[in-house]
């Protein structure tokens, strides 16, 4: 109740390089229960209070696709290629946020290891990749420090936040950064 009814479907798979006018494609990958429903769901809440002609919303345990960004076309999925065949499709999204929680570090390398296989795809300078470690609030449960977040990112060549879902903290700066680049991305394109 409440949420927006899904009226059309979301772009399909295979990927392929996006043609202009096709939505931009968000992914939010990480390993399980590092908080990529509580983010969709921010997302979704969002899309709420949307005029019902901007937004799109399809959810399931698993899935979430929020078409948050009208001015860019832009949906939101939350462990799509999961949902999709359990596999990385090399053309999936056309940008990522990477998750994983602070408090456990098995996903932290689980994030590296998404990176890794997405760089064999797509190289940073295309694709807009931001690592996030969420749960930020679970001071005393952090297993992952700042600082190692930020190596990371340097390491592999892409942006770093720290957010919590829980406290809506650095959610939506998570989200802005991803459109800033698929904006310059688009921009540098058309020039
Ligand atoms: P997913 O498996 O990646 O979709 O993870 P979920 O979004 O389902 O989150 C797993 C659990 O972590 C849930 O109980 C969430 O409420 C909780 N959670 C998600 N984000 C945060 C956060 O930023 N802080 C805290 N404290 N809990 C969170």
């Amino acid at each position: 109740a409440g949420r927006p009814q899904t009226r059309s479907s979301p772009p399909t798979l295979p990927g392929s390089p996006r043609k202009p006018g096709r939505p931009y494609r968000v992914l939010l990958l990480g390993a399980s229960g590092v908080g990529k429903t509580a983010f969709a769901s921010i997302f979704a809440g969002a899309a709420d209070s949307m005029d019902s002609d901007d937004c799109e919303l399809r959810g399931g345990p698993t899935a979430h696709v929020v078409h948050v960004n009208p001015s860019l076309n832009c949906f939101v999925f939350a462990d799509w290629p999961r949902v999709c065949s359990g596999a990385l499709h090399a053309g999936t999204g056309d940008a990522y946020l990477l998750l994983y929680s602070v408090t456990d570090r098995a996903s932290f390398l689980r994030a590296s290891q998404l990176r890794i296989t997405l760089r064999r795809f797509r190289p940073a300078q295309h694709t807009p990749i931001i690592l996030v470690g969420n749960k930020c609030d679970l001071v005393r449960r952090r297993e992952v420090s700042v600082s190692e977040g930020r190596d990371c990112a340097a390491v592999f060549d892409c942006k770093f936040i720290e957010t919590s879902a829980a406290m809506q903290h650095n959610v939506w700066e998570a989200f802005h950064g991803m459109v800033r680049q698929l904006r310059l991305r688009r921009d540098s394109k058309a020039a």
